[in-house]
């Protein structure tokens, strides 16, 4: 009988939740977890089901002989996508819905926070300082969102909804109702002048590492504020801070960093212009991922037709 492994690092309470929330979805399949599978058990394994697992892992997970394909729980896969040890190995992110409406929640509700100035409100309060500042209609305010993938659409949708302008970078041409879209680099320079709220939902790679450095975020008005929902590395920390030292840019929320947790000596931690997340934005749903992978693996019990996965040319 055909095995589907399961690695991660996450404590043995949270994979046992995991397990038997697949496992009732699945009840014909054999689930096992991947530090437990015996010598004999891992010839017959062809699906491997990850979150985050260990560097050592993933090698050893390449290893399996017959794996067909790697199913993520998370939407972000950079770590797999680049492992050299898996590049023959079909990788299957997340794409879930609810995953999708969580974080468009999320950037609506930071969007707003920074339209509604609560960072400079916060500020005044702990001066004691009553100062009303000048109302802007969210018509006024230029939004625009890096990526148009799952999260980038729903995010786009619910600004849209909430009557900003909303503009949209992305790597290949789009129509989008309501929407300027811009691509590549010209597009980009052209875009971001005309920003006052830069959004990024971008994948990790490497067309996409450093992007938001001193050489674009330079580009955006005196005032602007940044958005960091998709990863660390897409944002030169740096270059962030000089901009926010300088008064270029007013505020950044900022949700992921290079290395999380972000140490306690980050200098992003007390800036009075940053507002720190612990990578909160979007968290996998275990009802409505299990769902989605469940799914996954019944039409390629079905059919034999491994899922959409990752382009590992453009690394998302
Ligand atoms: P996705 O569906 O793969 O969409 C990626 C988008 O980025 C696409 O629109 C793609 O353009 C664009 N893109 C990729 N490379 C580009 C480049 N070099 N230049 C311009 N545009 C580029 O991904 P998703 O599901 O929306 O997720 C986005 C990211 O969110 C994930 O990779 C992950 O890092 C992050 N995330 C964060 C959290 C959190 O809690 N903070 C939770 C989940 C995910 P095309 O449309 O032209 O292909």
């Amino acid at each position: 009988m055909k095995i589907i492994t399961f690695a991660s690092q996450q404590p043995a309470q949270e994979q046992a939740l995991w397990l038997a929330s697949l496992q009732k979805l699945l009840p014909d399949e054999n689930i096992i977890l991947f530090e437990q599978l015996t010598p004999e058990q891992v010839e017959d394994v062809d699906i491997a089901i990850v979150a985050n697992p260990k560097a050592t892992d993933l090698i050893r997970l390449a290893q399996l002989p017959n794996l067909a394909w790697i199913q993520s729980l998370w939407a972000g896969v950079e770590k797999l996508a680049t492992e050299s040890s898996l590049q023959t190995i079909p990788i299957v992110r997340l794409v879930d819905d609810t995953l999708a409406k969580i974080m468009a929640e999320a950037v609506l509700a930071w969007t707003l926070y920074l339209h509604r100035n609560m960072p400079e409100y916060l500020q005044q309060q702990a001066k004691k300082q009553w100062l009303q500042l000048p109302y802007k209609a969210p018509t006024e305010q230029r939004i625009t969102v890096l990526g148009t993938g799952e999260l980038g659409m729903a995010a786009i949708n619910s600004l849209v909804r909430a009557n900003f302008t909303v503009s949209a970078w992305s790597r290949k041409p789009k129509s989008i109702a309501n929407i300027k879209h811009f691509t590549d680099q010209e597009g980009l320079r052209a875009v971001l002048p005309q920003t006052d709220i830069l959004i990024s939902l971008l994948p990790l790679t490497s067309q996409t590492a450093n992007l938001l450095s001193n050489n674009t975020l330079s580009l955006l008005p005196q005032g602007a504020k940044l958005i960091n929902f998709s990863r660390g590395g897409i944002v030169n920390s740096d270059d962030l801070l000089a901009l926010l030292n300088n008064g270029h840019l007013a505020h950044a929320v900022l949700d992921v960093f290079d290395v999380e947790p972000l140490p306690a000596n980050s200098l992003l931690w007390s800036h009075e212009k940053i507002t720190i997340l612990p990578h909160i934005s979007a968290p996998t749903q275990m009802a409505s991922a299990a769902l989605v992978v469940a799914n996954n693996i019944k039409q390629y019990r079905l059919e034999g037709i491994i899922p959409t996965a990752v382009d590992k040319t453009c690394g998302y």
